[in-house]
């Protein structure tokens, strides 16, 4: 690496950056790395953290109000946004903190400020100073979209924002149905928030299984979540009663807090990368090889700057492989398929391999199981809630394709499905499973009867 001050530069100390820093610097290379905010990036700082930390907090509504039907009383729970900010905020700086730490230990020379591309070797700093490397790293991730041309734009937050409100807003309206959208709806509702959240299509989270799209939709709306679908805003408007915000169909919505969770968007603006050629997809992404490699042989991107699969697991596997690959001499590449998720809704829902819709182009048969049940939580509480868990098998490998759970620990029961699924289990594996008595995902290994067989329909 002659002649260079590093023979890594990492832009970015998210999730994606960090690992990727820690691993190559681990092999014996000069690493550095820039960040111009704080350390841990969208995971640690504004995303999965915080989120499920609130997410928690939420559902303390429905402890308190199940606990009754189990013997106790409780005398008028009172919740504290400030409190609870005060200490999710404690929380983020301990984790930023062995973050850094992690950094210093590994030897990795940290930059707390933005950096860009002068040239393909050679970075400039915030400061002034520029520093040349070998290999340069982008891992800058992504952030929250907003519609540019919506007149009141600026009235509105995201979920940036959303963590750091100084007042508790007791009427929240969320723009959008995806993963970020349905998340707060279910926090804000939890925390006592009237929420309604708006999305411009006919159901929300499209794109995942149908059947858990219908059971989150049933659930909110039997939670009171208030679901405007098939609009948009027109327009946003402050008033002394609070934020008024228009719809294209001529009706209105009051909040004190406006939300927009539309998608977020690569983070590469003024980063230099037209200037040296970086091929970028229609959002501005990076794009990339199987090996994180940029058309610029020196120049590597991971995590969400690429959008491929935006979640932090997959961000700190691509830098973990790129570190591994080109530092380490034990080259691999990450295999994007049977990735589990959950949307840490309330109730919860977590998945892993094909909704139905997608197994349906993948499987000439396809063999579903569905069960649908009252957890037996809900017995004594009361709750007039249901449980969901539906397997989709080929019908001609009987192989698993897809495992989809709407319910408590949803999550929790994907993730252990997926290492069922990526050993390519089959349906005949599940069955000769003990069933684990007495507990939800049990039903997943006792599912003896189809539900339905689809075929694919004849050329
Ligand atoms: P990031 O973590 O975004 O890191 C990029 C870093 O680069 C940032 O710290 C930024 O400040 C820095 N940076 C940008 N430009 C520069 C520059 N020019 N110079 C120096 N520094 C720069 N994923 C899950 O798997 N599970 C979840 O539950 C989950 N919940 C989420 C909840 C929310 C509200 C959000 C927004 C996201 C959530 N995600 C979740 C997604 C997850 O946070 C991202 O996929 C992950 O953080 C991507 O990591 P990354 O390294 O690509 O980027
Ligand atoms: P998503 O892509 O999940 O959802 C975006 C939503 O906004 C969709 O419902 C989309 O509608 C809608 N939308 C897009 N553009 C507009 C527009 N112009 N006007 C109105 N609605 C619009 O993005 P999120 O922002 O919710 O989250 C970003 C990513 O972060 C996720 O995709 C995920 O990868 C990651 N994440 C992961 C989490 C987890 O693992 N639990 C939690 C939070 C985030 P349509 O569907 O019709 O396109």
């Amino acid at each position: 690496m002659s002649g260079f001050d590093f023979e890594l530069f990492v832009i970015g100390g998210g999730s994606g950056g960090v690992r990727a820093a820690r691993i190559a610097a681990g092999h014996g290379a000069r690493v550095a790395i820039a960040e111009e905010d704080r350390f841990g990036g969208t995971c640690v700082i504004r995303g999965c953290v915080p989120k499920k930390l609130l997410v928690y907090a939420s559902r303390y509504s429905d402890a308190f109000e199940d606990a009754q039907g189990f013997g106790w009383s409780i005398e008028a729970p009172r919740f504290d946004w400030e409190t609870l900010i005060a200490a999710k905020d404690k929380e983020i700086a301990r984790l930023e903190g062995l973050y850094r730490q992690g950094l210093d230990n590994a030897d990795v020379t940290v930059f707390s400020e933005r950096a860009v591309f002068e040239d393909r070797h050679t970075l400039r700093l915030a400061s002034g100073r520029t520093v040349t490397a070998d290999k340069i790293l982008v891992a800058t991730g992504g952030t929250p979209n907003f519609d540019e041309k919506l007149e009141g734009r600026q009235h509105g937050i995201t979920s940036n924002e959303a963590f750091h409100l100084e007042t508790f807003p007791e009427r929240v309206v969320i723009a959008g149905g995806g993963y970020i959208a349905v998340e707060f709806a279910g926090i804000f509702a939890g925390l006592g928030a009237e929420t309604t959240l708006i999305y411009r299509g006919p159901k929300i989270l499209r794109g995942f299984d149908e059947d858990l799209r219908d059971a989150i939709t049933e659930a909110y709306e039997t939670r009171g979540i208030r679901l405007v679908l098939g609009h948009i805003f027109s327009k946003i408007e402050k008033t002394d009663r609070g934020l008024i915000g228009h719809l294209d169909n001529g009706a209105h919505l009051e909040a004190d807090q406006i939300m927009f969770a539309i998608g977020r968007s690569p983070n590469v603006k003024g980063l230099g990368l037209e200037a040296l050629g970086v091929e970028q997809g229609w959002n501005g992404h990076i794009v990339v090889d199987t090996d994180s490699r940029t058309n610029v042989e020196n120049i590597f991107a991971v995590g969400d700057v690429c959008d491929r699969f935006n979640l932090t697991p997959v961000a700190i596997r691509e830098g973990h492989a790129f570190a591994d690959t080109q530092f380490g001499g034990e080259p691999w590449q990450i295999d994007h398929a049977l990735i589990p998720t959950a949307v840490f809704s309330t109730p919860e829902m977590g998945t892993v391999g094909l909704p139905e819709h997608e197994a349906m182009e993948h499987c000439k048969v396809l063999d579903i199981y569905k069960s649908s049940f009252r957890p037996m939580r809900a017995t004594l509480s009361g709750r007039d809630e249901r449980m969901l868990l539906k397997l989709l098998v080929d019908g001609v490998s009987q192989r698993i394709v897809g495992c989809h759970i709407v319910g408590d620990d949803a999550a929790e029961i994907a993730q252990m499905a997926a290492i069922a699924m990526r050993m390519g289990a089959r349906k005949e594996d599940f069955d000769r499973t003990m069933a684990l008595h007495p507990s939800a995902a049990e039903e997943l290994v006792t599912m003896r009867n189809k539900s339905e067989t689809r075929r694919q329909a004849a050329d």
